[in-house]
């Protein structure tokens, strides 16, 4: 199997980081917990979770995480980010904005679906991954994408599946259902 043992690294300051953990395990890699920058060591990819990035930015920075996270991606390891970890991954953040790790080039936009819509799921209508079932919780909305931001999913004509280079991003949650293609994607970049 693709990747099959790699350890990836799951940011576990707070959000759902056990659900992502899971989802790797069924996709033949190992999830390792990130709490500190030695966890780092050795870890072929990182995933950032979802959950509440004013929480988890202020962990990240209590823990003094954001220059090795950075360095980490720089190095050109694969790091994906969902939901709450696509507001820290972006270069710009946008209603009550978070401090991020500014390493994809577009503007995220926090809870862009208000209070309106909270919660919801639906089917990526355009792109690669067309007819995949994403599910939304108090999602960002990407904009002003960069010209190396490549659009694998769609909804409603918002980007929700986003690669550029070895940084994957999604605005829903790929790790709270059964369809493993988005977590198999990652740890395909993770082999490349
Ligand atoms: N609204 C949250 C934030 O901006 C993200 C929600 C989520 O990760 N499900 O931090």
């Amino acid at each position: 199997m693709a990747a099959s043992g790699a350890q990836i690294g799951v940011l576990a300051i707070q959000g759902d980081f056990e659900a992502h953990v899971r989802a790797l395990e069924h996709a033949g890699a190992r999830g390792v917990p990130v709490r500190r920058e030695k966890d780092l060591d050795g870890l072929a990819g990182l995933i950032l979770p979802g959950g509440e990035s004013t929480t988890i930015a202020k962990g990240l920075d209590r823990l003094g995480l954001y220059a090795p996270i950075e360095a980490f991606a720089q190095s050109g390891r694969p790091v994906f980010g969902t939901c709450a970890g696509t507001v820290l991954l972006a270069s710009e953040v946008e209603n009550h904005p978070v401090r991020s790790l500014g390493l994809l080039d577009a503007t995220a936009l926090r809870n862009a679906y208000g209070t309106q819509v909270d919660s919801f799921a639906a089917e990526a209508d355009a792109g690669a991954f067309a007819g995949l079932r994403c599910v939304f919780i108090r999602a960002p909305r990407l904009r002003d994408l960069g010209p190396g931001v490549e659009v694998l999913a769609e909804v409603e004509g918002w980007p929700v599946l986003v690669r550029e280079g070895q940084l994957l991003a999604a605005t829903f949650h790929p790790e709270l259902t059964d369809d493993g293609r988005v977590h198999r994607l990652f740890l395909e970049l993770v082999q490349d």
